[in-house]
């Protein structure tokens, strides 16, 4: 990649709340700052229960009146993919409004978030006209159905990590199965979900069906969950907040809920891997990823003593190599860490797990920067029981949890984690035992010889147990956004 860089102070915000297809200035409640340099970039306005209000009604009227629920679902597709150009032609300019704004370098935002983010509005754009419903088998003096029809307005809720994609993957399929919707991206991270919904508009699609509403999780996301007009809700970020938001959803509704939570993910490494430096490779980028602030993080190594000492050796070997570059250098690839709180509590759960026994074989510290930005790097700790912190609580930073086994059993027990079920790595040559850990393991994604996401969209993603209930991507996220209707015609 080269030519990538550029200066944060060349990027124009669209500092505000975006309704009825306009960017609404507001006051200046909330601080924004920059994770790559510390620097406050803008103040934003908050959304109170009166401007969710707004939102939700101007979304349920224009998507009432539009006719985009109403339409043959194939104009609603070509909306949908002239969007996805759009993000295409304008992807320098979302490229670095993400990346001033989130921990995402400029080279990751060009090369797979912004890709990533048009083709996902694609995959959702060709379900518009594919899901219908059923003729029931009855008597054939009657004709039975089954009608499936968008909620009306959903809301949607997303967290700071890929601040574009996370939303996007609820609000597309929302706006795909015919709904308006009303979307509150994180505090920390709320510029570039503006510019995609004025692309939105730009692209055909309805004034005022897609707002976004910005503001704090207490004050707009819980008037969200609560609104009256909003028939469903996704949500994507902490297990705890999570639960609020299911709570509320079942106060103000009931109303269903997708829920993608959080996690903390075993890779089992057994010792008839054939390549320990591929398989490190993976591991690594795994734990270190956007700096391990990924819901996937595979954050537990579980490791068969025969391959062990050879692997850890490698990965200690990785840990070294990592460079911390602002995130508009175009030869950044390392993240920075959110936010100075999030650091404090990263380096506080090692050091209460180094307290718990837990032994430091690379540690996990501040960085020397220029940047002005907090870079933690990579650390891996050694881990005797299955209660230290480290090794049970969701990190959200790099650092890599590790246990050694012996017998398979012995692999899958330590795999299981009593709250979180969201993925699961496992490495080895041997088909039959690839097939067990698919089986035994519990988790929403079962990844063999490989970690992490490709772009086959049509493989859901979500999570057991704690990591939350239903689905993003696949048909699976599609359906999420419709309703069924049973229907009985007689003759007469
Ligand atoms: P968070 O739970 O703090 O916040 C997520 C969103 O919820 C934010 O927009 C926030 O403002 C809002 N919010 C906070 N309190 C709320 C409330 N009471 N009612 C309604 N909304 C509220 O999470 P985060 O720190 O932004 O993101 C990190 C977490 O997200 C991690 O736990 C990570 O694992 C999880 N995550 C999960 C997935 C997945 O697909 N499973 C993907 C990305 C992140």
């Amino acid at each position: 990649m080269s030519n990538l860089g550029f200066r944060p102070e060349d990027v124009a915000l669209p500092v505000g709340h975006f309704l009825a297809g306009k960017l609404v200035p507001g006051g200046a409640d909330i601080a924004v700052t920059s994770p790559g340099n510390g620097r406050v970039l803008a103040y934003l306005p908050e959304a109170g229960a009166d401007l969710v209000d707004e939102a939700a009604q101007t979304a349920a009227r224009v998507q009432r009146e539009s006719g985009w629920a109403s339409c043959a679902p194939r104009e609603r597709a070509k909306v949908l993919r002239r969007w996805a150009d759009l993000v295409e032609r304008n992807a320098m300019e979302l490229a670095r409004l993400e990346t001033v704004c989130s921990t995402r370098p400029i080279a990751q935002t060009v090369g797979w978030d912004i890709p990533f983010l048009a083709e996902g509005i694609r995959f959702f754009a060709e379900y518009c006209d594919k899901v219908g419903g059923d003729v029931a088998a009855t008597a054939t003096n009657l004709l039975g159905m089954t009608v499936y029809e968008p909620y009306g307005v959903t809301g949607a809720i997303a967290p700071w990590n890929f601040p574009l994609v996370m939303a996007s993957w609820k609000v597309v399929p929302a706006l795909a199965a015919g709904n308006g919707t009303v979307l509150k991206p994180s505090e920390m991270t709320p510029f570039s979900v503006v510019r995609l919904a004025e692309l939105a508009v730009e692209a055909g699609m309805p004034a005022g069906l897609f707002n976004v509403v910005q503001g704090t999780g207490l004050a707009t996301g819980e008037a969200i969950c609560r609104h009256p007009a909003i028939g469903k809700l996704s949500f994507t970020g902490s297990t705890r907040t999570g639960i609020a938001v299911m709570k509320a959803a079942a106060e103000s509704g009931p109303k269903p809920v997708t829920l993608e939570l959080g996690g903390k993910s075993p890779q089992l490494v057994f010792d008839d891997i054939t390549s320990v430096d591929d398989v490190a490779d993976r591991i690594f980028r795994a734990f270190t990823g956007n700096a391990g602030q990924v819901c996937v993080t595979g954050s537990r190594l579980i490791v068969q003593r025969g391959v062990a000492e050879a692997l850890i050796a490698a990965l200690v070997a990785r840990c070294g190599q990592v460079k911390a570059l602002a995130p508009w250098d175009e030869n950044a690839t390392y993240s920075p860490i959110i936010s100075e709180p999030q650091a404090d509590r990263i380096l506080a759960l090692v050091q209460g797990s180094a307290h718990a026994g837990a032994q430091e074989l690379v540690a996990c510290k501040r960085m020397d920067t220029n940047t002005g930005g907090v870079f933690l790097s990579p650390g891996m700790m050694m881990v005797q029981n299955a209660e230290c912190p480290i090794w049970q609580e969701e990190v959200f930073g790099p650092v890599l949890a590790i246990q050694v086994f012996d017998e398979d059993d012995q692999a899958f027990a330590l795999a299981e984690h009593p709250v979180y079920g969201l993925a699961a790595g496992v490495h080895t040559a041997s088909l039959p035992r690839a097939m067990r850990a698919i089986r035994t393991l519990k988790a929403g994604t079962v990844w063999v010889n490989r970690y992490g996401r490709s772009s086959d969209f049509v493989i859901p993603t979500g999570g057991f147990g704690g990591s939350g209930i239903g689905k993003d991507l696949g048909r699976q996220a599609f359906e999420a956004n419709l309703r069924l209707k049973s229907v009985l015609m007689a003759a007469e």
